[in-house]
């Protein structure tokens, strides 16, 4: 038995299909390769997506690939007050400002698309005090970002994270501009529950998609920030579809449930899989 501790951490809003299979894959067989631990965490935030049956189709899905995890598995949603305090701590040392930007808002003051949505123009950073105060009273919806820039200032040195094969990586995360770290509707966001259960749970080695390759930027500065320890990234590479398109819920990409109606058995999945090393 090695040190070693994966996740394989879906978000409960959709079917999986065979790129998710692939995930949770690369990282059963890595914890298997390395005699270390496999663990499953329910990623669902958003409660206005997560739906129990999409979870129960999770647990259904990998077992039928013959994916093995430790329970309890982690659910999110059972988490915020931790997420709520780590960003606390944050906005204790004057890092976070109230948004209350909507999209339209934002896309209007000239907002681009970057790697994670819209890149944040910076217009509620500089509202002044007592106009923040006002609003928040009036019971205004707000969301809490993080001010990268100030944030960036405080470290002593430029940020890396250290990924498989390629070793280290400086990390970008202005690139995503003032990230959110809780949102409008969820005292949390993906960034911020992301590197808090990663630590939380001991993961050693986290394993996804390349989708998630620059996001590693902004959780390397929370990390850093919150005092968290740092694992190391495996970013595998993305399954595509016969016109090399990656594959995605929101495209309606085949579900493994459909799959295994339609007649395929896990040996059929796993032979239209890359290889898992
Ligand atoms: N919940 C994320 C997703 O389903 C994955 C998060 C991660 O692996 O860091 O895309």
């Amino acid at each position: 038995m090695t040190d070693f501790v994966t996740r394989f951490a879906p978000s409960p809003n959709g079917y999986l299909h065979l790129g998710h299979a692939y995930s949770a894959l690369v990282g059963f067989y890595a914890a298997r390769r390395h005699g270390g631990r496999f663990l499953l965490r329910i990623e669902d935030i958003d409660l206005g997506r997560a739906r129990p049956e999409f979870e129960a189709a999770i647990y259904e899905d990998l077992a039928w690939l013959g994916i093995e995890w430790e329970e309890p598995v982690r659910r999110q949603s059972e988490h915020f007050s931790i997420y709520e305090a780590a960003t606390a701590k944050l906005t204790d040392v004057g890092l976070t400002y109230p948004c209350f930007c909507t999209r339209k808002e934002m896309l209007s003051a000239g907002a681009t698309h970057g790697p994670d949505g819209l890149v944040y123009p910076g217009t509620c950073k500089e509202l002044n005090a007592p106009d923040v105060a006002a609003r928040i009273n009036a019971g205004e919806p707000h969301a809490l970002r993080l001010d990268v820039e100030k944030a960036l200032a405080r470290m002593e040195a430029p940020l890396f994270w250290q990924e498989e094969e390629e070793g280290q990586v400086l990390a970008n995360p202005a690139a995503f501009s003032d990230v959110v770290l809780a949102r409008k509707d969820v005292p949390t966001s993906y960034h911020v529950s992301v590197v808090v259960d990663d630590a939380r749970q001991g993961i050693t080695t986290v394993t996804r998609g390349r989708d998630l390759y620059e996001h590693t930027a902004v959780h390397r500065l929370l990390q850093a920030l919150l005092d968290l320890p740092m694992p190391h990234y495996h970013h595998h590479a993305l399954v595509t579809d016969d016109a090399g398109q990656r594959l995605a819920k929101s495209k309606g990409s085949t579900s493994l449930r459909d799959l295994r109606a339609a007649g395929y058995t896990w040996q059929d999945i796993l032979a239209a899989l890359p290889p898992l090393d």
